[in-house]
């Protein structure tokens, strides 16, 4: 028979910190602290599995559970020695609290105070010699059953707590301020009232029944797992419905029996700086909400000048050595930072909670390096212990988690850090205001490259449309800078340059101008300018990533297309390019007027024209890049978007043109309209374009040959790798190949000059990766455009999916956004096929990635089981891919 209950108390458990799946971390915390000698007040722990087998079974229990809870309890009053739960001479009270897998501060439900009721209240008050005492616990039990359990606790924080209104109400009546100062009397009206409340509202009776009370609790616990706050909250960090919660109930201590009583909660190290030194706070004759509610302020445990003798150290010195010797044997025995929770009764200290501690990124970095040094871990599980995606944090300014904001919208977190500016609508604007020193904020429905420049000069980019690889997104990781993208709630009006976004019943209008900040970690849009905190790389995070590098086998590389963005990722590690985009090049304003030229030519004379213009200034591209490279791969890929992509669409921008060109505005017009597909990802872009119109890629191949010449003569080692968009048969890439061949060899041959470069392709067609062996043929190295392979295998079109894809994710169809995490299932599945066949035909054939999944650490560890030599990302993600690669390889020694 399944065992569903867990019981623990007096040095033993049955349960242990391994359990965390089915005790959830606070249950299986707890017993581990029995384990350890730690005082504990004993108590049970009913598993994950009756929270989902709830679920599953229209919110029933199964038929051993109570059986197994009344075993559970006879055991905690064995335990407690005396108290019975529900005993009117001598009660047992107990707490019911959620706690699942990791934790979730403050998104579930917990009752205190469990078991009393109009009889053993005055059994508490005659025991405990405290009427007050009695009827203050008695009080809270009722307020905290009615919002919790009866549901009164109002949905946003703008409504009054019903309870909270009528205990207001009494303490005016009294003339007194805090709730400490109300008399035992005034607690016992208190109950009535509240009882008088419940009753109103809900036209049920406060149950007076223990066991009723208890299966009421333990029910909404398990309800409050599919509350809004925790959902919203599963969502944010990707933790699946299906894990559910458990429940612990534990016998009650008390820190609001007197002023030898206390409660708090503490960190065994400076969550937020990762300082070594023992951190928290804590109220004398309190209970455990009163320190998280905010209703009186808490003290500061250890002394300090600032601490004016107030602290836990100084008021209870026995207790805080106690507390001193607790929380260095847990971390000690965790080897990890410890976020603690504890009741100090009469003198005597209790522990509630051990869990692993939230943290910044720096205190995550710092914590294990000084472990490492402190000999509590090694080397090898400092790097394990690492969050990959949480680094991030350390690279891009963060807004100040210190300050309060007003959240207005959200949206998807396309590429993170944060911004604050001004709004702008045109990336015109953004320019400008930028050139007179105003940090900006591009907004616009969505980006297209014509805002190239504006998302340059803004400090963050905020969309309507398009997902996690929209232009926008794509661009502006690429640029390091944060963007929100895909934001549906607000909607741009660009002719009275303005956004609105509907708040509650009201209509929030945004104008040009306004202030505004963006999260790109969250994809929270902000009104108003929050403060930021700069980044800091300090020598822990060089010690953290020398080991990294020791550990990894997979290469990383970066996706940039200029040379300042070549610089900044090898400063952070990167080994060379794995993506240069040619087409960005194009859309550079001293080049997109040639390029329309080139694509508006009516003849391939004209286009060769066109082509010549683009020639030198292409060449200095690579040259800057090479340089930045120097002794490193570089991978080049030959241009892919479709052409219309670089042909204006504003009216002013077709005049522009036309006159540039000498022909009529309806010409340019007619072009653009002839040029128009229905499916432009499906089109003609990539190799297909070369196919058409060979002129354009022999141009890029002499630009990059020549560069190459250039920096060979100038004594820089180059290493070009030349790459085909868009290919999906062997023959496409056998023509690219002798068309890049000769081009290349003619450069070479007139300078007299060897460059060794290889030549090779993107597998980024479903068709692809089925011969892939046919394609190893012609290639040097394969290179997986995931981003394009996504769209191809799933048919859903990356520029749109952003509308429906969220929804997916929600119903948990995906679990995580397949633009994001490689698809493991369906598309890993063509990758296998694409690596095997292809070193089927090459052994040695050298593969990489250099979608957008590159560096996500999910991916980054599925490259590495697949045997890939590299991934290549965005600059800022090349630490974070190197930190997933690292503990990919080491998770596979273990
Ligand atoms: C890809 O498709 O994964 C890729 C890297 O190419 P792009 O995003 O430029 O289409
Ligand atoms: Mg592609």
């Amino acid at each position: 028979m399944t065992k569903y209950v867990y019981t623990f108390g007096s040095g033993q458990a049955e349960g242990d910190a391994a359990m965390k799946e089915l005790l959830g971390g606070k249950g299986a915390g707890l017993a581990e602290m029995n384990r350890l000698g730690i005082p504990v007040p004993p108590g049970f722990t009913i598993t994950t599995e009756v929270c989902r087998y709830h679920y599953d079974h229209g919110r029933a229990f199964p038929d051993s559970l109570d059986g197994e809870v009344r075993a559970a309890m006879a055991r905690v009053e064995q335990l407690t020695g005396g108290g019975r739960f529900g005993d009117r001479d001598d009660p047992l009270l107990v707490s019911v609290r959620s706690g699942a897998r990791v934790s979730m501060p403050g998104m579930m439900d917990t009752v205190l105070n469990l078991g009393l009721n109009d009889a053993t209240v005055e059994a508490l008050a005659k025991r405990s010699g405290s009427a007050r005492f009695a009827w203050d616990s008695y009080r809270r039990f009722v307020q905290m059953y009615g919002d919790v359990v009866l549901g009164l606790k109002p949905e946003t924080k703008e409504e009054t707590d019903p309870f909270e209104a009528i205990l207001e109400h009494k303490k005016e009546a009294r003339g007194v301020e805090l709730d400490t100062d109300l008399s035992a009397n005034d607690l016992r009206e208190l109950v009535g009232e509240f009882k008088a409340e419940i009753k109103r509202r809900k036209g049920v009776a406060f149950p007076e029944d223990p066991w009723e009370q208890l299966w009421g609790a333990v029910k909404a616990v398990f309800g409050s797992w599919e509350n809004p706050r925790a959902v919203t909250y599963r969502q944010m960090y990707n933790i699946p419905s299906a894990w559910g919660t458990a429940v612990t109930v534990q016998a009650m201590v008390f820190g609001n029996l007197g002023d030898d009583c206390a409660t708090g909660v503490a960190f065994t190290r400076d969550p937020s700086t990762g300082e070594r030194r023992f951190f928290g706070e804590y109220l004398i004759n309190a209970q455990g909400e009163d320190v998280v509610a905010g209703i009186r302020t808490p003290l500061p445990i250890s002394k300090s000048p600032d601490s004016g003798g107030q602290s836990l150290e100084e008021k209870m010195g026995a207790a805080y050595a106690d507390l001193v010797a607790v929380y260095q044997k847990l971390e000690q025995h965790y080897r990890d930072m410890q976020d603690i929770e504890f009741t100090i009764q009469r003198g005597k200290l209790w522990m509630l909670q051990t869990r692993t501690g939230k943290r910044t990124a720096k205190a995550m970095v710092r914590i294990a390096v000084e472990m490492v040094k402190e000999g509590m871990l090694t080397p090898e599980q400092a790097v394990l212990r690492m969050d990959p995606a949480k680094l991030d944090e350390l690279l891009h300014p963060m807004l100040d988690p210190r300050v309060p904001k007003q959240v207005i919208a959200k949206g998807l977190p396309a590429s993170p850090g944060a911004a604050v500016g001004k709004v702008v609508f045109h990336a015109d604007d953004a320019e400008a205001m930028k050139q007179k020193g105003e940090k900006v904020v591009l907004v616009r429905v969505e980006t297209s490259p014509e805002d190239i420049h504006g998302m340059n000069a803004a400090e963050g980019i905020l969309t309507a449309r398009g997902g996690m690889t929209s232009h926008a997104a794509v661009v502006a990781r690429g640029m390091g800078k944060c963007c929100v993208a895909g934001c549906g709630a607000i909607t741009v009006d660009y002719a009275r340059g303005q956004f609105s976004v509907a708040q509650g019943d009201t209509m929030l209008v945004v104008k040009k101008g306004d202030l505004l900040t963006l999260d790109g970690g969250k994809g929270e849009v902000i009104l108003g300018a929050v403060a930021m905190t700069a980044p800091a790389l300090d020598e822990d995070y060089a010690a953290l990533m020398k080991w990294v590098d020791g550990a990894r086998r997979l290469r990383v590389r970066t996706n940039a297309d200029t040379p300042i963005d070549a610089q900044t990722a090898r400063n952070y590690g990167a080994e060379g390019i794995g993506l240069c985009r040619t087409e960005h090049m194009f859309f550079a304003e001293d080049k997109i007027l040639a390029v329309r030229e080139m694509i508006l030519a009516s003849s391939v004379e004209e286009r060769k024209r066109a082509l010549a213009k683009i020639l030198p200034m292409q060449q200095q591209d690579f040259v800057g890049i090479f340089r930045a490279m120097d002794g490193l791969p570089v991978t080049i890929r030959l241009l892919d978007p479709p052409l219309h992509e670089f042909l204006p669409t504003e009216a002013a921008q077709v005049d522009v043109v036309a006159r540039e060109l000498g022909v009529s505005p309806e010409a340019v017009r007619a072009r653009v309209a002839a040029l128009h597909e229905a499916n432009p990802m499906l089109g003609h872009r990539g190799s297909r374009l070369a196919l058409t119109n060979p002129e354009i890629y022999q141009t890029q191949v002499v630009a990059i040959l020549q560069a190459a010449v250039e920096c060979k003569q100038a004594g820089v080692d180059v290493r070009p790798e030349i790459m085909l968009p868009i290919i999906g048969h062997e023959r496409e890439l056998t023509i690219m190949r002798a068309l890049v061949e000769k081009a290349a060899n003619g450069v070479l041959a007139d300078a007299g000059v060897e460059v060794p470069y290889t030549i090779g392709t993107m597998i980024e067609l479903p068709r692809a990766c089925v011969v892939a062996d046919k394609i190893a043929a012609v290639a040097d190295f394969f290179s997986f455009g995931t981003n394009d392979l996504t769209q191809t295998t799933l048919g859903v079109s990356r520029d749109d999916a952003g509308s429906f894809l969220g929804e997916y994710v929600k119903l948990g169809i995906y679990s995580v956004d397949p633009f994001v995490a490689i698809d493991q299932e369906g598309m890993g599945q063509l990758i296998r096929l694409g690596i095997e066949r292809g070193r089927r035909a090459k052994p040695k054939l050298k593969i990489g990635i250099c979608g957008e999944h590159g560096g996500e650490p999910s991916s980054v560890e599925f490259c590495h089981r697949e045997g890939f030599d590299y991934v290549s990302c965005s600059p800022f993600r090349v630490p974070i891919a190197r930190l997933a690669a690292a503990q990919a390889a080491l998770r596979e020694k273990k």
